[in-house]
């Protein structure tokens, strides 16, 4: 990083992820400007970037941003490869990088990286809960919370960067190389930001590109890209499963059947084994104990499991810690019993996958509230989930008619698509009690959107408090 003293660096977009990059570059002596689109006054962060002598200029991206000189880029993940200074650079022959790689430069720590399509949270969340336990001394960092590049300068030499990481960030990254990497599955999301399903699956392989044999690649073998991309990977393979007896990795004994549970699977006693490369075999905990909920929780637990055993955990610390964790807020989140029915709060889930997971998760038929931003999915791959597993559903947001459309020609009868009101929490509102009148007592209600929140809420946490909210107030 020191080779950056005296030369230009430019960080594109003021969010904590650039805040930490500029202030790291400019502690080493880097000549750094930062730029964003925004005005001034909603750059609370510029100030405090200018008290430390650092050059921020809001408002647009100036002309000359970046020139020759410029020794490199360092982007907000979430701005898109076709904004103007981007082109520049790549024309001029500029490095572009995310912070992801920058933090992975100057990491003293060893770091485990965690992508996904979904679970990365919950994953992450359990990782960090689980070699806290075990003595491992980790931070969590990434995409949850706090940017990588401010965790690094914090995190004990003798511990563990545990970063959860997007495929946008993943995306900007060149030289990155986690000693642990997990991929968790791979659900067709974010299409509009990687433009074709084949950028955002390449995305997510970077992770595992620069590691070598020394360094160990979870995957997910239940998934047909991981086991796919697998092939390519130079690390030592530790796969996980929950349909299949593997030769080694961590996996369910007796395995599912199926990754989605079949109706009238018969309950065995299941137990998470890991079995060693030499055929060594060892119970972990059974199944039915584990406090999250759900098959793609379990498939989450395992990958934690495989991602704790990787970084030197001894498994029988691990028992507890996975019995008490209770997942994450917003992810099928029990939010309480209200006239004899149970709400439960998946705002986080921001696409379909996530959304037949969570319903599959549940006793049906329960009582669905959906629907969010359009990205342009005609949201077909829920219709025999919806055939199969409700009694009702209110639909909300951009897409509020596409999935009515696809609940009514599901057979579903109870189908109410609910138009804006005044504001989105009075929308809301309206959806939860169209939801409650549906709902019997025993019956559930599940707000599991498919869709992202942005149509109408700022966040998905912000969508979550307020059905949660609504569900109080009934
Ligand atoms: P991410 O951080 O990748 O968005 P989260 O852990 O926050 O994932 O979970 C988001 C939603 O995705 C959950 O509410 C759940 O509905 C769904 N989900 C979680 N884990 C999995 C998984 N392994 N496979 C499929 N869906 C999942």
């Amino acid at each position: 990083l020191t080779s950056y003293r005296g030369r230009h660096v430019v960080v594109l977009g003021l969010a904590r992820s650039g805040v930490a990059a500029a202030k790291l570059f400019h502690s080493i002596g880097a000549d750094v400007v930062v730029n964003d689109m925004k005005a001034r006054d909603l750059c609370p962060e510029a100030d405090e970037l200018s008290a430390l002598g650092i050059s921020v200029v809001c408002g647009g991206h100036p002309e000359g941003l970046v020139t020759r000189e410029t020794a490199l880029l360092v982007k907000n993940p979430g701005i898109p490869y076709t904004a103007e200074p981007i082109v520049v650079a790549q024309q001029l022959g500029v490095e572009v990088v995310s912070e992801v790689e920058v933090a992975g430069q100057i990491s003293l720590a060893p770091i485990i990286g965690i992508t996904g399509s979904n679970g990365k949270t919950t994953t992450t969340t359990l990782t960090g809960v689980l070699l806290e336990a075990a003595g491992l001394k980790p931070l969590v960092a990434g995409n949850i919370g706090r940017p990588l590049s401010e965790a690094v300068s914090e995190v004990s030499p003798e511990g563990w960067l545990v970063a959860e990481l997007s495929s946008f960030q993943l995306k900007g990254t060149s030289g990155f190389r986690p000693s642990v990497a997990c991929l968790l599955n791979v659900a067709e999301t974010h299409l509009d930001y990687h433009g074709s399903i084949e950028d955002y699956v390449e995305s997510k392989a970077k992770m595992f590109e620069n590691q070598t044999i020394e360094d160990v690649a979870i995957y997910n073998e239940d998934d047909e890209t991981c086991r796919r991309l697998a092939k390519r990977f130079k690390a030592s393979l530790l796969p996980f499963s929950l349909t299949r007896l593997l030769t080694q990795g961590v996996m369910v004994d007796p395995p599912y059947q199926a990754v989605r549970p079949e109706e009238g699977e018969i309950e065995l006693e299941r137990w998470i084994i890991h079995r060693s490369p030499e055929g060594i075999e060892q119970r972990i905990i059974r199944v039915d104990e584990l406090g999250i909920l759900g098959r793609h929780n379990t498939a989450n637990a395992l990958a934690a499991i495989a991602i704790a055993l990787a970084a030197g955990a001894e498994p029988e610390k691990l028992v507890e810690p996975l019995r008490n964790f209770r997942g994450v807020e917003h992810r099928l989140e029990y939010v309480g019993t209200f006239n004899g029915v149970k709400f439960y709060n998946d705002s986080k889930a921001t696409n379909p996958v996530a959304t037949i997971m969570s319903i599959l998760s549940l006793p049906s038929p329960l009582i669905l509230i959906a629907g969010g931003l359009d990205r342009g999915s005609d949201y077909m791959e829920l219709l025999p989930i919806f055939r199969d597993r409700l009694k009702g559903l209110t639909a909300i947001g951009e897409t509020r008619e596409k999935i009515g459309r696809v609940a009514a020609l599901s057979g579903l009868t109870n189908v109410k698509v609910v138009e804006p009101i005044d504001n989105a929490e009075l929308t809301l509102r309206r959806a939860v009690e169209e939801a409650a009148a549906m709902a019997e007592p025993g019956d559930i209600v599940l707000l599991s959107p498919a869709c992202a929140s942005w149509d109408m809420f700022s966040s998905y946490e912000d969508r979550g408090r307020i059905f949660k909210q609504s569900a109080h107030t009934l």
